[in-house]
């Protein structure tokens, strides 16, 4: 049964962005693929953003996508970002290119579009049947069964498999159970920041009311705004701000402390945005949290992928391009072995260095892109690199 070659289905926990793609490369080599997804199909209804709604793709994940022929067509809808546009409080812009040439960029694409261009891709192979409103509750990985329940009676079931693959996100169930063996570590950090989307137009016509083709942000110490352009000319705005403390969260509580703040810290922001205060009080408030677990998978039995491996702060643009890289990684190893708790540990062993890299890396860019990017000294820097 732990034979790769003998096991025709497996199941894959969360049809998010790393569920979807891994559903692709595991269709490829020939799988029947079960999905089991706990929100409703996004390409049917219409689901609150929740959290961002454009990301940065990079080299990384353009990579993932290139494997399973759908690059091309992602970046189509993508905005390529050259360098980041620093705003400072009078208003003055400082533009820090990416790379020596136009070339070195990375792109910002919505969250949404990208997850239904997957999802519709990965039933396309024919091989993956994606079950919406599914939620999985427990895992017996011994005896291969998930207990599910459905969203709309409640009613509970199980489904027996194999193998199962958890793309279930920072807060994975998968995880969770995972971590009730003595064996099993895993720590979660929330960050004392949390984040607010918000939203600048169009301007008329449909135009751009910043520089379209870069990453914007507004550095201001221990906290900060940044902004991605999205095709229909708006962009969506990212402030991030401590949940308690003399500016934080808990010191904007109305709509007055609000204008007051944004009209002292971000006045440029603040003129390009007519529903500020509707955004700050109606859209969530996002927490952020870095997760490191180990060994990520029960013998041949069940793997962790993605942010339910290795969740990490945005402040890098990393955590679904370092899913994506997941998929190509288990791919591979999938290629290099016959038995499925050969090619998990392999996994393990070749993806939790970098994982950890980029998890601590993550949390020392949000110092820099708050902090150092504002800082006269680091654009000096960057101007004698860029010569
Ligand atoms: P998720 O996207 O969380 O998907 C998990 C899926 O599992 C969901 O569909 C969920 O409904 C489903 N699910 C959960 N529990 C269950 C269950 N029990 N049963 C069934 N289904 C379940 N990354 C970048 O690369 N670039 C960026 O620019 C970037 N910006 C970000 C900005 C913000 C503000 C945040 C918060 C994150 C950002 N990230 C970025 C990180 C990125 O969002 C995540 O790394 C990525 O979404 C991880 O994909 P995933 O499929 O592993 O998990």
């Amino acid at each position: 049964m732990h034979e790769i070659e003998q096991t025709q289905r497996v199941t894959v926990v969360g049809a998010g962005l790393v569920g979807s793609l891994l559903s692709m490369y595991l269709a490829r080599r020939g799988f029947q693929v079960d999905v089991l997804e706990w929100r409703p199909d996004m390409r049917r209804e219409e689901i609150g953003a929740g959290r961002s709604i454009n990301l940065a793709i990079s080299a990384r994940g353009l990579y993932a996508l290139r494997q399973v022929g759908l690059e091309e067509e992602a970046l189509r809808h993508a905005i390529p970002m050259r360098g980041r546009m620093i705003h400072s409080v009078s208003g003055a812009l400082a533009y820090q290119a990416y790379g020596k040439d136009e070339s070195q960029h990375i792109n910002s694409i919505s969250r949404a579009w990208l997850n239904k261009f997957l999802m519709t891709h990965a039933e396309a192979t024919g091989r993956v049947r994606i079950q919406f409103e599914q939620r999985v509750q427990h895992v017996d990985f011994q005896k291969g069964v998930l207990d599910i329940v459905d969203r709309a009676g409640g009613a509970s079931r199980e489904v027996h498999t194999p193998v199962v693959l958890g793309t279930d996100g920072s807060g994975s169930a998968v995880r969770r159970e995972m971590a009730l063996a003595p064996e099993y570590r895993a720590a979660q950090e929330q960050l004392s920041h949390g984040y607010k989307e918000l939203t600048i137009p169009p301007g008329p016509g449909g135009a751009f009311q910043m520089e379209k083709h870069a990453l914007h942000i507004w550095p201001r110490g221990s906290y900060m705004l940044i902004a991605l352009p999205n095709l229909d000319g708006s962009f969506t705005c990212t402030l991030f701000l401590p949940f308690e403390g003399p500016v934080s969260f808990e010191s904007l509580g109305t709509p007055a402390q609000l204008v007051a703040f944004f009209e002292e810290q971000f006045p440029d922001a603040l003129a390009l945005m007519p529903g500020l205060t509707h955004d700050f009080f109606h859209n969530p408030t996002g927490t952020m949290v870095t997760v490191k677990s180990e060994p990520w998978h029960v013998g041949g039995k069940a793997l962790l992928l993605g942010d339910a491996a290795h969740a990490i702060v945005p402040f890098f643009g990393q955590g679904m391009n370092c899913g994506f890289e997941d998929c190509v990684a288990l791919d591979a190893c999938l290629g290099r072995h016959t038995r499925w708790e050969d090619a998990f540990v392999e996994f393990f062993r070749l993806r939790k260095p970098n994982a950890d890299a980029i998890a601590d890396m993550a949390v020392e860019n949000f110092v820099e892109m708050r902090d150092k990017t504002a800082d006269p000294r680091f654009l000096l820097e960057k101007a004698v690199e860029k010569e």
